[in-house]
């Protein structure tokens, strides 16, 4: 069984896209066979993981029933890692679909059309619309990025709200796959009360692994590489191999 996972939390900046960009590298390296799906218009992930933001190629045309995803899967210079991106367009979709109706199985169709695959791992814009939305429900689990900042757990009472209203009306798979503290910074004491505000609250389900600050992981994007082709050697690096191994680990138990 593959996992569809969405990289979710409606809060801006938090470490998304550096997750999908990052993780879904890890996960290949690993030897597992992932595919990223980029919903966000802002198309950073295509971008991030150096591909050009092409209307032709993008999700939009999966979406709008055009296109099959066989004919927009795009591979990455990693081996295992192959990518539907985004681009401008895709902001217009959520005026069409509004519009259109019948958009909530869209996505969940377009992905069972791609087998073969051990990992889906979606990035979703910052927010609770109609895109956001078609990612929860086409996915199996949601990994979410808490970044150690003061509000931290601000939305969290919401989004959990509408993980239960998507579990109710359209997919009662859904389920939290566990989060992941972002942005640490050891040297200061709110990094470290965040962590422990968030590990009060979620328990078990926070992963072992922190991705701190690391300059590094915030450079590779302007060169359209991941952080293993960057900076191999660097703290982001290592954080992010060891999230990778702590949920193929985590994976064997279940
Ligand atoms: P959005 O909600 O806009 O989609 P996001 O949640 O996807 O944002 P990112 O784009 O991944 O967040 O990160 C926000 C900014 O913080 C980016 O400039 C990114 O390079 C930087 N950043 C993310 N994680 C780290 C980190 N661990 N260390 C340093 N900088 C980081
Ligand atoms: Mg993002």
């Amino acid at each position: 069984m593959n996992h569809i996972m969405t990289v979710f939390n409606q809060k801006g900046g938090v470490g998304k896209t550096t997750t999908v960009v990052n993780l879904s590298a890890a996960l290949a390296l690993l030897g597992k066979k992932v595919l990223v799906i980029d919903i966000d218009p802002q198309a950073n992930t295509t971008s991030g993981l150096g591909l050009d933001k092409l209307a032709e190629k993008s999700i939009y045309g999966v979406i709008k029933g055009s296109k099959k995803p066989q004919e927009v899967i795009q591979h990455t210079k990693i081996e295992n890692l192959d990518i539907i991106g985004s681009h401008g367009d895709v902001a217009g979709l959520e005026m069409d679909l509004a519009i259109e109706g019948n958009w909530q199985y869209r996505l969940k169709d377009a992905l069972e059309n791609c087998p073969g695959y051990d990992y889906i791992l979606i990035d979703s814009p910052p927010s609770l619309g109609i895109l956001s939305l078609m990612g929860l429900i086409a996915s199996k689990e949601i990994l979410l990025p808490i970044q150690c900042e003061y509000y931290a757990l601000e939305g969290v009472g919401q989004l959990f709200n509408t993980i239960q209203l998507v579990k109710e009306n359209y997919n009662k798979d859904l389920d939290l796959n566990g989060v992941v503290m972002t942005m640490y910074d050891g040297r200061t004491n709110l990094s470290t009360q965040v962590v422990e505000n968030v590990k009060d609250y979620f328990s078990t389900m926070v992963y072992q692994t922190t991705i701190p600050r690391n300059i590094k992981l915030a450079e590779a994007p302007s060169y359209g590489q991941d952080i293993f082709t960057y900076a191999p050697k660097s703290a982001g690096a290592k954080a992010y191999e060891s999230l990778a191994r702590e949920m193929v680990k985590g994976e064997a138990k279940k």
